[in-house]
């Protein structure tokens, strides 16, 4: 508990005993008045303080006044303990909810451990412990077993195994060997790694999620919107009923004054809507907390809301569905041999990060020297074009060689095809051949069974290739051999088609896919360590690259709105009914006070269930 927190306790306490006492001395008139005015106080002057302040600033109707108007109208009425008691719960429910809120930003908080303390630099051979800030992209860092890893980059010696829970959501460590690349924020567990760092601290996947997570609750829901809204014409509605209530019956019967006065003050007590006001955005942030401890970075409440309507779902293919590490099964080249086909490819594809490139370039196993190459360009969605040793040599897709002029084979196998030219002369084509992830066909079986209607994969791989994907995975649809551009015009021909009320999502790995992301309802990158521009599109990140983790999220986002329904249907079913009472005068003074505080309080506890961690299937 904070300090603040505990000297609020201690308030609530002394105030209490105090009113006890202030009832067990006799006393009448004046005395009476002035022995309860001491607990009430201690107690309330806070609130009769922001009260005042906010009259004078012109936003007179707020929860503080409400409750300064219900007990210094009680007192009026010679209500004594009432006005006491009604401040005293009322302070109850916002200590409670204090805590609350800080209990929900702690478990965040938990995730914010992934920020880094230290990292030991090896400069000149000696190693120095600085802070990660101070650290540039290149240098070489060690990290010992134990240690948090500090910044990204790649393993140069040594291998252990990293733990990547509190990224990830992923229990079972993972092995990194040399040459493997690992992520801050995740801690080495068995044995020392030298890294050479990839990035500076500011641009590390621990800045990049901290910043993500941090910004979250400032994206607002249209739920939390309209909570905003109603609050701001709610409470004066109430305090004119409850004048109203005050005096227009005993206007018109005659008499009866303070039986009046005293429901209207009741009705102002109930009616207070701070269990709204506050248990809605809490339960999004734990929403959004629960989430990110399972790996699902979701950008703001909106995102969250939105994912909890999906019916459509768009994945890209390669490294989403697919692993993305393709296996070299024919190298087929026209008239050089098998061993400098695959060396050219590797060569040209020297600066591509695509999936593609990375697997030939690992296949033909060397590093590729990359002083041959004087110029290189990213065809999307069609391959690459690079002037190696002086002359343009294209590798990519069927539809880069048409580009090129130059005349292909195709061959029968199935599998990715990346053929090769050199100018327009044909040079051989190399076949790879990708794996489904292990969980993308469980992934699908979910999404279709909570709901989502229209499952979709959009590829610019041939159409045999994709077919095999699409039937072997169940999907409702596939679009093949799109270009990036395409690939923008399948999703808005989906959005226009989608069923109305249901929002459409677009699952990719951030491989050239940026615009898409960007143009769909809900973008999720796959893969923290995907590209930058993928994050920055996104509206929620995947911290791992499981199919799966959609589904979850989904269950996430949908949970969290069950919770908001139900504490606005409870909060506004409880106070209709006791404010419906004490207008017929029904109840009194402290029915309405546990009415308030204790709505506020269970909703409360109902919007910390959010942040739960679903187990996970
Ligand atoms: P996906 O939609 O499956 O993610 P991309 O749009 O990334 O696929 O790429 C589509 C096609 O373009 C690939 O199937 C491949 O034929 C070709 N291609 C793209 N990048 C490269 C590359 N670096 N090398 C060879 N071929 C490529
Ligand atoms: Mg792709």
């Amino acid at each position: 508990m904070t300090r603040r927190n505990k000297k609020n306790l201690i308030r609530i306490v002394v105030s209490a005993v105090l009113l006890a006492a202030a009832w067990l001395i006799p006393a009448d008139g004046v005395i009476k008045l002035l022995i309860f005015f001491v607990p009430y106080g201690l107690i309330g002057w806070d609130v009769l303080w922001n009260a005042a302040r906010n009259i004078v600033r012109g936003q007179v109707f707020d929860e503080n006044f409400l409750m300064a108007l219900a007990t210094v109208g009680a007192f009026a009425t010679g209500d004594y303990p009432e006005a006491v008691a009604v401040m005293l719960f009322y302070q109850v429910g916002e200590l409670f909810q204090k805590i609350a809120v800080g209990k929900s930003r702690r478990s965040i908080a938990a995730l914010m451990d992934i920020r880094p303390d230290h990292a030991n630099v090896i400069r000149g051979g000696e190693e120095t412990e600085i802070s990660p800030e101070e650290v540039a992209a290149g240098e070489t860092i060690l990290v010992k077993p134990g240690e948090r890893i500090p910044l990204d980059g790649v393993i140069i010696s040594g291998s252990t195994s990293v733990d990547t829970a509190a990224l990830t959501g992923e229990s079972v460590p993972r092995a990194c060997l040399e040459g493997d690349q690992v992520v801050s924020g995740t801690v080495n567990l068995t044995s020392p790694i030298q890294v050479r760092t990839t990035s500076v601290y500011g641009e590390s996947t621990v800045s990049r999620i901290l910043e993500l997570v941090e910004n979250a609750s400032a994206k607002k829901s249209r739920s939390e919107r309209f909570i905003t809204r109603f609050a701001r014409w709610y409470t004066p509605c109430v305090v004119v009923a409850a004048a109203l209530l005050a005096v227009v019956p005993p206007l018109v019967t005659g008499g009866g004054w303070t039986d009046w006065i005293h429901r209207g003050l009741i009705f102002l007590v109930v009616s207070c809507p701070c269990a709204l006001v506050i248990s809605v955005p809490l339960s999004f942030f734990g929403g959004i907390g629960g989430a990110s401890r399972c790996g699902i970075l979701v950008k703001g409440s909106n995102s969250l809301e939105a994912l909890a309507k999906v019916g459509t779902v768009v994945f890209d293919k390669t490294g989403t569905l697919t692993e993305g590490r393709f296996s070299v099964s024919e190298v087929r080249p026209t008239d050089m041999s098998e061993e400098e086909l695959l060396a050219l490819a590797a060569l040209t594809e020297a600066y591509s990060n695509h999936p593609i490139a990375e697997s030939i370039i690992s296949a033909w196993g060397g590093t590729p020297d990359k002083s041959r190459i004087s110029s290189e360009d990213e065809l999307p969605g069609l391959g690459i074009r690079a002037v190696v040793d002086g002359e343009t040599v294209c590798a990519g897709n069927a539809g880069l060689m048409e580009l090129c002029g130059a005349e292909y084979t195709s061959p029968d196998r199935a599998g990715t095809v990346v053929h090769l030219c050199r100018g327009s002369r044909y040079l051989g084509h190399i076949i790879i051949s990708d794996a489904v992830k292990p969980d993308s066909k469980a992934a699908m079986y979910e999404l279709h069974a909570l709901g989502a209607k229209n499952l979709v994969m959009l590829t610019g791989d041939s159409v045999s290739v994709a077919r095999e994907v699409g039937t072997s995975l169940g999907l409702d649809s596939i679009r093949a051999e799109l270009l990036p551009d395409q690939k923008v015009a399948c999703v808005e021909e989906l959005l226009a088609r989608k069923a109305p009320g249901s929002t459409l999502v677009f699952v990719g790995d951030g491989i050239n896919d940026a615009p898409v992301l960007a143009r769909s309802d809900i973008g999720i990158a796959m893969g923290a360590l995907g590209s930058d521009a993928a994050i920055e599109a996104a509206d929620v990140v995947l911290m791992d690259d499981k199919p799966s983790k959609v589904a979850l999220g989904v269950r996430l986002a949908r949970r969290t709105m069950r919770i908001v329904r139900q504490n606005i249907v409870f909060a506004l079913g409880v106070k209709g009914v006791v404010l419906a009472l004490s207008a017929l005068g029904l109840t009194n003074m402290w029915v309405a006070v546990f009415a308030d505080v204790g709505v506020a309080v269970i909703a409360i506890l109902n919007a910390m269930r959010a942040l739960r961690i679903p187990k996970q299937k």
